[in-house]
């Protein structure tokens, strides 16, 4: 796991682009297209940080644009697609998991081709993709909850969409919300992810799931509780989710472990960061 600054190191932006990669391949909406195939171009620009790998001069610290025109090739050539949406989305996402030093990528399939009865030059779609920061809170206070704990964060390890950056000790606290019941064990995972926020709020619901944890009575006893406190500088509100959390700023269950992990990270609507957050909730 990487160190504490990696949250707030800036996202660089030196770019790899490579040009017009051409791949023979079988995606479209028409049967002639899936059967007889045609040519698609490749435009992709990756954003890196190429500097130690030019100080030191050294390929193993960069990415290796020969591999990763290999990797397009034969991604759109082994899948098929019926949209360049879905060639664009899965290809992007794909390069993001195969190579760790991409932090974001824009991605053009071009179609010259393109089943279109008129005087044409091509179509294309762009996407631009890539990891994205957030802060998770974990709770349990049933059953071992260090277990509940540690297998939540095997689990987002394990999961080819997020990393884990680094993880918070685990902190003994009340129950909160005035439910009698056992004490809980709190904590915090910073980790990168390529789930957009709803997409993360369904893995960890599933993640709870796992754990067998039912909703009964609300704030009530859980074997895992995990909520998303902070995603990007993202302010969300829908039906089901309040980024960042709604009521983090008052919880020294959140905020403890926030600041070991955290501490410079700066609430986007409150504009204080974890550390100050922490200050004022425990000044009399
Ligand atoms: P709590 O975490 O407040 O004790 P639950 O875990 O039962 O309660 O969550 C209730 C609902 O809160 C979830 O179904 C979810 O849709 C919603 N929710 C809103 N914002 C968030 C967030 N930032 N993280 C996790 N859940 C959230
Ligand atoms: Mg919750």
């Amino acid at each position: 796991m990487r160190g504490n600054d990696f949250a707030f190191r800036k996202k660089k932006r030196d770019v790899i682009r490579i040009e017009g990669l051409e791949v023979f391949a079988h995606h479209g909406v028409f049967p002639e297209e899936t059967k007889l195939g045609q040519r698609f171009f490749v435009n992709v620009v990756l954003y890196t940080d190429t500097r130690e790998a030019g100080k030191k001069d050294d390929m193993a610290l960069s990415t290796d644009y020969g591999r990763v025109c290999m990797e397009i090739h034969a991604f759109l050539t082994s899948h098929t697609y019926k949209l360049l949406e879905g060639a664009a989305e899965y290809l992007a996402e794909h390069l993001l998991c195969r190579f760790p030093f991409i932090e974001e990528l824009e991605l053009e399939i071009r179609k010259p081709s393109a089943p279109v009865p008129l005087p044409f030059a091509s179509v294309s779609v762009t996407v631009t993709r890539g990891w994205k920061r957030a802060v998770i809170a974990c709770g349990s206070n049933m059953g071992d909850k260090e277990n509940y704990i540690r297998e939540a964060s095997r689990k987002i390890e394990e999961d080819e969409k997020c990393r884990l950056i680094s993880s918070s000790d685990l902190i003994v606290a009340k129950p909160y919300g005035g439910v009698e019941q056992d004490d809980f064990i709190n904590g915090a995972f910073l980790i990168e992810t390529l789930y957009e926020p709803e997409e993360l709020l369904a893995f960890l619901n599933r993640l709870e799931a796992e754990a067998g944890r039912e909703r009964i009575i609300h704030w009530g006893p859980r074997t895992l509780d995990l909520d998303i406190i902070f995603y990007e500088d993202d302010v969300i509100r829908t039906d089901k989710l309040t980024v960042p959390h709604a009521d983090m700023h008052n919880r020294s269950f959140v905020l403890l472990p926030l600041v070991q992990i955290a501490p410079q990270w700066v609430h986007p609507v409150y504009r204080k960061t974890a550390a100050e957050l922490l200050g004022m909730l425990q000044e009399p």
